[in-house]
């Protein structure tokens, strides 16, 4: 579905934030962009989205390059830790947003929000403000945001991070089966082990700008490549 090629990231010139990076993103998969904080992979992830662009190399969405395609013009659904609902608009209200900035008709906006809000298990809330929703339940919000345009791909990075332990836990069950359902190609980035090796189909491991391997949750356990993913995935257990 999409193709970094030899992509590279400095923010000041000099240090490679992002190496050289080569990346398929298979149709359908949940693949997670797991690493130390500081490895790479929310800049890997700005790429994708286009709200940075590589310093060198390219990034292909279905063999065409969109390296330097904006953001609202790639048509992918987002949702990051902050999730930054807006807090005067209703739940219904937050959920359309991008369907009015499509300038899609009210009537099939309605019944989009409708299933959208249905997905993520929240109809009936359509009419709260996000400020008296829980945490998680505000988390589906910005889910079913991102899904209401029936995107191809849909990033996310921690968006499960403020989020209490149990929470949380939950959460990733729902995500996963929300993926499975849906069939959405998902690009996640965590720095939770437990949470990549539950939710993914295929992990990338990130460190110091570089994958030091991407592959099936099994095989990473069963033969990591090198002393540092066999030391990073140990520390789940
Ligand atoms: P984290 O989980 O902490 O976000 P990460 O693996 O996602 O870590 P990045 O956020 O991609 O890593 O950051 C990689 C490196 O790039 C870090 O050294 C960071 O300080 C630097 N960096 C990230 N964004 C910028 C920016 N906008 N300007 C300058 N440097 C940046």
């Amino acid at each position: 579905l999409v193709s970094f090629r030899g992509v590279q990231k400095t923010y000041d010139g000099a240090h490679l934030v992002v190496r050289s990076l080569d990346l398929d993103i298979r149709r359908g998969e949940f693949l997670t962009l797991l690493g130390p904080s500081g490895s790479g992979k929310t800049t890997t992830l700005m790429m994708l989205a286009g709200f940075e662009s590589p310093t060198a190399g390219d990034i292909l969405l279905d063999g065409k390059p969109i390296t330097r395609t904006p953001p609202h013009k790639r048509n992918f659904g987002m949702v990051f830790q902050n999730y930054a609902l807006f807090p005067h608009l209703t739940v219904g209200q937050n959920v359309a947003y991008p369907l009015t900035v499509r300038r899609v008709p009210k009537a099939e906006q309605a019944s989009r929000v409708a299933r959208a809000l249905g997905m993520v298990r929240l109809e009936g809330l359509a009419d709260r403000l996000p400020g008296q929703l829980s945490g998680g339940q505000q988390q589906r919000v910005a889910l079913a945001r991102a899904l209401v345009f029936e995107p191809q791909l849909v990033l996310m990075d921690e968006p499960l991070g403020a989020l209490d332990k149990q929470l949380r836990e939950h959460m990733q069950i729902e995500l996963k089966e929300l993926h499975r359902q849906l069939g959405v190609t998902f690009v996640y980035v965590t720095h939770d082990q437990g949470e990549a090796l539950t939710m993914s189909d295929r992990v990338a491991v990130f460190n110091d700008g570089e994958i030091q391997q991407l592959d099936v949750v099994d095989r990473m356990y069963e033969a990591p490549s090198n002393r540092f993913v066999a030391g990073f995935i140990g520390d789940s257990t």
